[in-house]
């Protein structure tokens, strides 16, 4: 709560003494989200009349404001100069990346986009339903392609490692120098622990690198990545124990994963059906493109299931995380059509627990084994890696990579800081370790990167059902106030001319106090608002808005006195 209070006031105070920017011949750079979060991953590099984007990602609402969708970047300074936007890249597919580009491609003038195939086929999949955005031009690059972007600018795409094919960190080549940005990556190792394809990385640091902005979402863990080989080892003997149907419940998006999995239900010689819009989409998209094959006959469709023996049955579902609207969650509370738990099954949760969805998961696992499932999940056995790399990871790249600076990005302050500190541990020095806020503006030079004092605006803009930036601060303060403190109505009929009250007040109340047990407070209530009104004068007519900031004061001051609670009061004048 205070952190979040801090960072608006900071962000708003900016704005206001903004200046006009972005002509001198230097190259800067703005980190527009991802850097006080997890998720909203947004940044630019400008030069001259030239500005290149790299990711466009949303964040998942916080406590802090409910009833929001998502929360995307804040693109009012790109819009203020789109026709200078030569590009934008995105590294991989996850939403976290690409989230927001159906809110801001027409805002800024519909510029080209460059990604890799499959991350053009699930943006693309994705516009479809905003039927009123542009058409999008998409550049498909592979990695180790090279393509000029503009004038000034020119990009290079390398494979890494995450939990999606086809991730591409970005070499920017800029009038500064060479950047890189990491994407999301974690390293590979082999099932005995040996580091694999180091040689781009190796490449790389031989060229001469500006900066770093490298993922920081698992800078504090201790360690090196998980071998994926072991997750799938593990998930092999898991699946061979199963005596009838095995239910996995993962990320749609964990594609590499899925992939896998698919191959050992082939192994064990069982058929895979998927359940789940986001499951069906992603896997239709990635087979399209090749980059999952399955062998002629094991995809089943969901209908069909019942028509094979348990035991040669594996299903893929979204809602590993206890999401109530995902799949699992449909098996679980028996809504589902096609499924419903059955003692023998084994349910495999292959995903870590996002903080804050501990509870919704713990409910699910209590009524899978109810049902007489047997339930897996990875804090029992490993069969989950992050796509994140922990720290030792984050050390090796910044040992291969070889850049001049290193600035953490993707992360909460605190883990870009922890990030920080493991660049100095490896001997950058501490004007070499760069930490930035969103919005706020560096100048790059060949042997400089310098954060200004200047900043661009970087607040949160929320997205509410369809509609972008319409959620206000005051109207997330009302819903946190109806959340915590509930409501009280106060409707008082007048006669107008006198303010002579012509009823007893109606009170109601939500989510405040059960008035009908507390008959005291509402007799009170009724009391101080014929106190209030008689002390009216009489000789002129009664002013109703004066009339209700009287009752929203007082009442208020009253019940708070009684309570120490503060419900939203609405006061109702009706006049006759
Ligand atoms: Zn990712």
């Amino acid at each position: 709560m205070i952190r979040k209070t801090f960072h608006r006031q900071r962000a708003r105070s900016s704005t206001a003494h903004q200046k006009s920017v972005g002509n001198g011949a230097l190259l800067r750079f703005v980190p527009l989200g991802g850097l006080e979060e997890i998720g909203r991953n947004c940044m630019f590099f400008e030069y001259k009349n030239e500005i290149i984007i790299i990711d466009a990602g949303l964040q998942f609402p916080e406590d802090e404001t409910p009833g929001v969708d998502y929360i995307i970047p804040n693109i009012s300074y790109l819009e203020s100069k789109k026709s200078n936007v030569q590009a934008i890249i995105f590294t991989h597919a996850h939403y976290d990346h690409i989230g927001a580009l159906p809110h801001i491609i027409q805002r800024l003038g519909n510029p080209p986009i460059y990604a890799t195939a499959l991350t053009k086929g699930i943006i693309e999949k994705r516009q479809e339903d905003f039927p009123n955005s542009p058409k999008l031009n998409v550049n498909i690059v592979k990695n180790g392609d090279r393509v000029q972007l503009s004038n000034y600018f020119e990009a290079e795409f390398f494979g890494i490692p995450h939990t999606i094919p086809e991730n591409a960190a970005v070499i920017l080549k800029t009038p500064a120098g060479n950047m890189v940005n990491s994407s999301d990556f974690k390293i590979e190792y082999d099932a005995e622990g040996k580091v694999q394809g180091l040689q781009d990385l190796e490449r790389i640091g031989k060229i001469g690198i500006h900066s770093l902005f490298i993922d920081s979402t698992r800078a504090e863990e201790e360690g090196r990545s998980l071998s994926e080989k072991v997750v799938e080892k593990n998930l092999e003997e898991i699946f061979k124990k199963a005596g009838g149907r095995i239910i996995v419940a993962t990320f749609a998006s964990l594609l590499t994963r899925i992939n896998e999995i698919i191959k050992i239900a082939e192994r064990l010689g069982r058929k895979v059906a998927f359940s789940g819009y986001s499951m069906k989409t992603n896997i239709q998209i990635a087979q399209n493109l090749g980059f999952i094959k399955p062998k002629q006959g094991t995809i089943i469709p969901l209908e069909e299931i019942n028509k094979f023996r348990d035991e040669k049955l594996l299903i893929l579902s979204t809602g590993a995380q206890g999401e109530s609207n995902a799949s699992l969650m449909r098996i679980v509370s028996g809504e589902h059509r096609q499924i419903k738990i059955r003692p023998g099954d084994t349910v495999v949760l292959s995903s870590s627990v996002i903080p804050g969805n501990e509870r919704s998961v713990q409910v699910v696992k209590d009524n899978l084994s109810r049902q007489g499932a047997i339930v897996y999940h990875s804090a029992l056995v490993d069969i989950h890696a992050s796509g994140h790399a922990p720290k030792e990871d984050l050390k090796l790249l910044m040992k291969l990579i070889k850049p001049k600076f290193v600035v953490p990005i993707h992360g909460y302050y605190f883990m870009r800081a922890v990030n920080a500190q493991s660049a100095r541990e490896m001997g950058f020095s501490k004007g070499n370790v760069i930490l930035m806020d969103n919005g706020q503006v560096a100048e790059l030079t060949k042997d400089n990167f310098k954060v200004l004092e200047e900043t661009v605006p970087a607040f949160y803009v929320m997205v509410d059902g369809l509609g972008v930036g319409d959620v206000e601060e005051v109207v997330l303060r009302d819903r946190r106030n109806l959340a915590q403190e509930g409501m009280v109505v106060i409707i008082v009929t007048l006669d107008r001319g006198h303010g002579r009250l012509l009823k007893n007040p109606d009170i109601i109340s939500r989510g405040f106090i059960y008035l009908k047990e507390n008959q005291e407070i509402l007799d009170d209530i009724r009391k101080r608002i014929r106190g209030l009104l008689s002390r009216l004068p009489t000789y002129q007519e009664a002013e109703p808005d004066y009339i209700k900031t009287l009752i929203r004061d007082q009442i208020g001051q009253f019940l708070y006195n009684k309570t120490r609670r503060r419900p939203m009061i609405i006061p109702v004048v009706i006049e006759i």
